[in-house]
């Protein structure tokens, strides 16, 4: 697979597959400019190589061209960022956008509309992925976020060019997760949480083999301690997982992982934020209190695992950190993470929520790596090749 520097670009149309499926306000302005920002070192690479970067990306889920969902909506926002001319062609394929590219100058981008105006972006259609490659000499893929989908313009459209490469985002991605999963440094945790066992049963039988520490909190724990005959209240539990928990924490043993669980927990006698609250050991909840965030020695034991690691994966928040009140377990597990990277240690966090609680405690820039994708990156931890990837090689 080839990355961007080995390729010639020269004079060369460089059709780039980005992921600017940015969130808009009612005004129809982003509001967050993060998949833009992480989209510019390929395209400004592209530019001092003397190729012309063609855009292409989704937005959100169109079902008949509306308003909101075009890529016109982006252009000024990207200007901005990318620091170069973002000229806008309301359409992606056919000879309009060809014209549209014959008059971009050096120095300019163009962004097409959105793909997924076009039902055959994501059917994975065959002409629609022809037409899209006769625009350009070279496609470079830069939407992790999308890469695990067999879309024309994330897939099938790679079998047209010759030359092709990852962008930068993307190696960035596959990088980060080989350091964890290939790690060479020793110890190596993985803090798992988040609602349910059976959405990560993939990633966590996956990692058995690879990690020393593993950290089992938020939610699915609660399918753990009752496996192992402790009284949950009414946490949140998958009584048809029980089997697989007791498995788990077998297969664990084999493996030589020393599993984490929590120790206690705070309660609440309602799902929301101004419940009365109480503390219990893990095990001996009260009927009617459910769990909803780490206890304080869960978070005191886990935070001196975390700090003991030299290799970190951190994948779903380990309370309901949406609500303030117990918000403090992920907050905390956010900090020991970040004080052990300041510390040298390699973090990497994705898959799902736990980006999400990183960004809202100020966390994620004191991380050495955040995903870009959820989706994307949940299944690079279950082991699984993605289709976009793939067809690079
Ligand atoms: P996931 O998408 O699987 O990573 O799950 C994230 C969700 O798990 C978040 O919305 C959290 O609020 C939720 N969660 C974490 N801990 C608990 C808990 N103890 N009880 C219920 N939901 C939880």
């Amino acid at each position: 697979m080839k990355a961007i520097d080995e390729l010639n670009l020269e004079n060369k149309k460089v059709l780039i597959r980005v992921d600017f499926n940015v969130p808009l306000n009612d005004q129809l302005e982003v509001t967050d400019t993060s998949r833009i920002e992480a989209a510019k070192p390929s395209i400004q690479k592209v530019i001092e190589k003397g190729g012309k970067p063609i855009l292409m990306s989704h937005l959100g889920r169109p079902k008949a061209k509306e308003k909101e969902f075009s890529l016109q909506n982006v252009v000024d926002k990207a200007t901005e960022i990318l620091g170069y001319k973002v000229k806008f062609v309301d359409d992606c394929v056919g000879q309009q956008v060809k014209d549209a590219i014959s008059d971009l100058s050096n120095n300019e981008i163009l962004l097409l509309e959105n793909l997924r105006y076009y039902s055959e972006e994501k059917a994975g259609d065959d002409n629609f992925s022809k037409q899209l490659s006769d625009l350009a000499d070279v496609y470079i893929n830069d939407a992790f976020g999308t890469a695990h989908r067999a879309h024309a313009s994330t897939t099938i459209i790679a079998k047209y060019f010759d030359e092709k490469a990852m962008g930068y985002l993307l190696k960035n991605e596959i990088d980060s997760l080989e350091k964890v999963m290939k790690a060479k440094e020793k110890p190596v945790t993985a803090i798992i949480g988040g609602a349910k066992v059976s959405s990560k049963i993939g990633v966590i039988e996956n990692i058995l083999s690879r990690v020393d520490h593993l950290i089992i909190g938020g939610g699915m724990s609660f399918t753990f301690v009752k496996a192992k005959g402790g009284s949950i209240g009414n946490s949140l539990v998958e009584d048809d997982k029980l089997d697989l928990a007791n498995d788990i924490m077998k297969k664990a043993k084999e493996n030589g992982v020393q599993l984490h669980l929590p120790v206690d927990v705070l309660a609440a006698d309602e799902f929301k934020n101004d419940a009365n609250t109480k503390v219990f050991s893990i095990d001996e909840i009260d009927d009617n209190w459910m769990g909803m965030d780490a206890g304080p020695n869960s978070k005191i034991n886990f935070s001196d695992v975390i700090a003991q690691s030299k290799i970190i994966l951190w994948n779903g928040p380990i309370g309901v950190f949406e609500m303030e009140t117990f918000a403090e377990g992920t907050k905390t597990i956010g900090r020991a993470i970040a004080d052990a990277t300041d510390k040298g240690a390699f973090s990497l966090v994705g898959g799902g929520d736990s980006v999400a609680a990183a960004k809202q405690f100020d966390l994620a820039d004191k991380m050495s790596y955040v995903s870009t994708g959820g989706g994307a990156m949940l299944e690079m931890l279950e082991g699984k090749s993605l289709p976009g990837i793939e067809a690079l090689k």
